[in-house]
């Protein structure tokens, strides 16, 4: 694997657990934060710890299984689609959602030309003003 050192993704156990908190992420399309989460998955695991729903978000989107939004200097936000796309994010409410529009590979050899990395992904945030807020 590239840049995983301190986690063994290849002995990565989809546990009982893990698999509730991933199905209760693939059910929402909100990018919810770890609280969020808890709040949903708390419903059908009631002794589950926030600690436990954060720490398996972590391991998971350290091994790319889901990702990690670290968006707009708020609370991180959770995605079960692990792959690049775009989100654009409400400047008024904080609202995330996914821009369905395909990702702008010419950037990352662009990218990866200038600065001699290997670029592995690219991220891109849109800020506006959801229709709700307008
Ligand atoms: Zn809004
Ligand atoms: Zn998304």
């Amino acid at each position: 694997m590239l840049e995983l050192d301190q986690i063994d993704c290849s002995s990565l156990r989809i546990t009982k657990q893990r698999q509730l908190i991933l199905d209760e992420l693939m059910s929402v399309k909100s990018h919810p934060t770890a609280d969020e989460l808890y709040q949903m998955v708390r419903k059908r695991l009631p002794k589950i710890s926030l600690g436990t729903v954060y720490r398996n978000l972590e391991i998971m989107s350290d091994c790319g299984v889901i990702q990690k939004l670290d968006i707009g200097g708020t609370q991180k936000r959770f995605d079960a689609n692990a792959e690049t796309h775009y989100h654009v994010r409400c400047a008024k409410c904080g609202k995330v959602d996914d821009i369905d529009m395909p990702p702008d590979r010419s950037v990352e050899k662009e990218a990866g030309k200038l600065s001699k990395y290997t670029i592995i992904r690219h991220r891109l945030e849109f800020t506006g003003i959801c229709p709700a807020c307008k």
